[in-house]
């Protein structure tokens, strides 16, 4: 496997590009380069392919084995669709999507500032935590990436970086910024440094109480804090590295979304893109982008690197790109191409829910008041105590495969197989336990995210109704929303239980089939890997659905 690090540069060639000149703008790269990921098996392009629309990127393009992987994907085609492709070939496609959205962020902002101060009231804080926030998780489990797609925040700054809302039926647009690839240091970590922002995100949540009853200001603050953080990303570096490398929602989005039914657009026939030399889904071309997410169609196995903008639908010449949806879990449970970095995202995501269900605990609380003591911080969390605590829960949940791993690990006949030296793909003794293991506990892990939310969906969320009125001018005072409730505590208790028990099911049937695909041909005693596995998490299920009776649904 190759990185595109590891691939030395064309020089750009003398002469005017045969192709005809070069669109204006700054996004405009002339000349002739090689692909980003110079796949084995791909011949270097022997003819001069002209003016590239975007950047050719350093964006560390996920490396594949094309030979490794069949050449028509499972699943269905939903651009088979006439109405589906008829929408996606339009270049305002991503620009509709996040339009709406767009609109009712900065509704937020103005109304978080200037609306009423009690939290159920405003609009913003109504909206952003009793409803986004806990739809997204819904939105993550069925679509993957679907919010990627109409995410305002990477959608502002993306306009902004190329210059224009989509792009122009010849030109690419003149863009801000410098268009700089990542840095190694970042980029070797893939989403783990996502899964860090979003720990670091939650800590600045509960210590300014953001989503609490206080003063509605400090949601707008925060959303504006998101959007600057993305923008100054977006005109410092190239494409949407923000959104692999930095973004906090970025990680967690692609890794619980990993089970969805919704896997992406990807290469309709991958032999196709083995003999394309244009690579026009990466580069760019007449009316379309090259993929901001650095991802080839041709290799794609899931969805995880897919921000479903559709600009690779529209890019390739042979119409060989389509979106595809396949039964839940069957993209999870593939055993192609795991990475370390979606594994210890997984953990470190496991770690911080962990944390926020303990931090309600009056052990916690004591221990939080001692600590701050000590600091003299006002009040917690304690930002010590957090990362320490949350370290611990991580190394938790990893110990019982580090034990695994010791205990039963047997090299294969011939060893091993080659995957590099990366931090990301290189294979070893622990990482043929821990990798499978964990993409096994992503559904779990999933329907407790979303069971945290159940509380304010069904409870808190007809509030935004009133306080929707109340920026249209038709609602006016205080009113007690008691009666509008979808669901009473216990009802909402015992719909956790389902999704917690639907969530171990998938996990577990998960673990069933990557440890008999992937542990068991590395283990002494296959059976006894697998069946400690399902063990451990029909546990972990059985402790949250006892958690969340406890607190009465109230679990972080
Ligand atoms: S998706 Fe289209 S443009 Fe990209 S490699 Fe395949 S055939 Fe070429
Ligand atoms: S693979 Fe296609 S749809 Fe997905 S992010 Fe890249 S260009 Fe957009």
């Amino acid at each position: 496997m190759v990185t595109s690090a590891q691939v030395p540069r064309q020089a750009p060639p003398a002469g005017p590009s045969p192709t005809g000149p070069a669109p204006a703008g700054r996004h405009v790269t002339q000349g002739r380069h090689e692909p980003p990921d110079h796949l084995p098996g791909t011949p270097v392009p022997s003819v001069p392919l002209g003016p590239v629309l975007v950047p050719v990127s350093d964006l560390h393009p996920t490396p594949v084995d094309p030979d490794a992987v069949p050449d028509v994907p499972s699943g269905y085609d939903l651009t088979r669709l006439p109405p589906v492709a008829w929408w996606l070939r339009r270049r305002s496609w991503q620009f509709q999507l996040i339009l709406p959205n767009q609109i009712l962020f900065w509704v937020v902002i103005v109304v978080g500032f200037v609306g009423p101060e009690a939290f159920d009231d405003n609009f913003a804080t109504a909206i952003t935590w009793f409803v986004w926030f806990s739809l997204v998780f819904v939105l993550i489990l069925a679509t993957g990436r679907g919010w990627c797609a109409v995410c305002p925040f990477g959608g502002l700054a993306e306009w902004i970086q190329r210059g224009r809302l989509w792009h122009g039926r010849g030109t690419a647009g003149r863009g801000l910024g410098l268009g700089r690839p990542a840095p190694q240091w970042l980029a070797r970590g893939g989403y783990v440094t996502t899964a860090v922002m979003f720990g670091v995100l939650t800590w600045i949540e509960e210590y300014y109480k953001v989503s609490d009853d206080d003063w509605p200001g400090r949601t707008s603050w925060t959303v504006i804090g998101i959007i600057g953080f993305a923008l100054v990303a977006f005109l410092l570096l190239e494409r949407r590295a923000f959104c692999r490398y930095l973004c906090p929602l970025g990680g967690l989005i692609g890794v619980l979304g990993s089970g969805a039914p919704l896997t992406g657009f990807r290469a309709r026939d991958r032999s196709v893109c083995r003999a394309c030399t244009t690579k026009d889904c990466l580069r760019g071309r007449d009316g379309a982008y090259g993929c901001p997410w650095a991802t080839w169609p041709g290799g794609s196995e899931n969805g995880v690197n897919c921000g479903l903008c559709g600009e690779c639908f529209r890019s390739c010449r042979s119409g060989n790109v389509g979106l595809f949806v396949e039964p839940p879990l069957a993209a999870l449970t593939r055993s192609r191409g795991r990475r370390a970095d979606v594994a210890w995202t997984v953990a470190l995501l496991g770690g911080v829910m962990v944390h926020q269900h303990l931090h309600v605990t009056a052990w916690w609380g004591s221990l939080d008041v001692w600590a701050n003591d000590l600091i003299g911080m006002p009040h917690g969390p304690n930002p010590v105590l957090f990362v320490a605590l949350t370290a611990a829960y991580t190394a938790a949940l990893v110990a019982p495969v580090l034990a695994a791993r010791y205990l039963f690990y047997r090299r294969p006949p011939g060893g091993l197989p080659d995957r590099g030296t990366s931090f990301t793909y290189r294979a070893t003794p622990l990482r043929a336990f821990l990798l499978p293991a964990l993409a096994a506990a992503v559904p779990l892990l999933g329907c407790d995210y979303l069971c945290v939310e159940l509380l304010n969906l069904f409870q808190d969320s007809p509030k935004v109704l009133p306080a929707a009125g109340r920026v249209l001018g038709v609602v006016h005072g205080d009113s007690s929303h008691a009666s509008l409730e979808l669901l009473g505590t216990d009802a909402v208790v015992h719909l956790q239980w389902v999704v917690l028990a639907l969530g171990t099911l998938a996990s577990a049937l998960a673990y069933w089939r990557v440890s008999a695909a992937e542990i068991a041909p590395v283990a002494r005693a296959p059976r006894a890997v697998q069946v400690g596995g399902v063990a451990l998490i029909g546990l972990g299920g059985a402790l949250l659905v006892w958690f969340y009776t406890l607190t009465q649904g109230a679990a972080g």
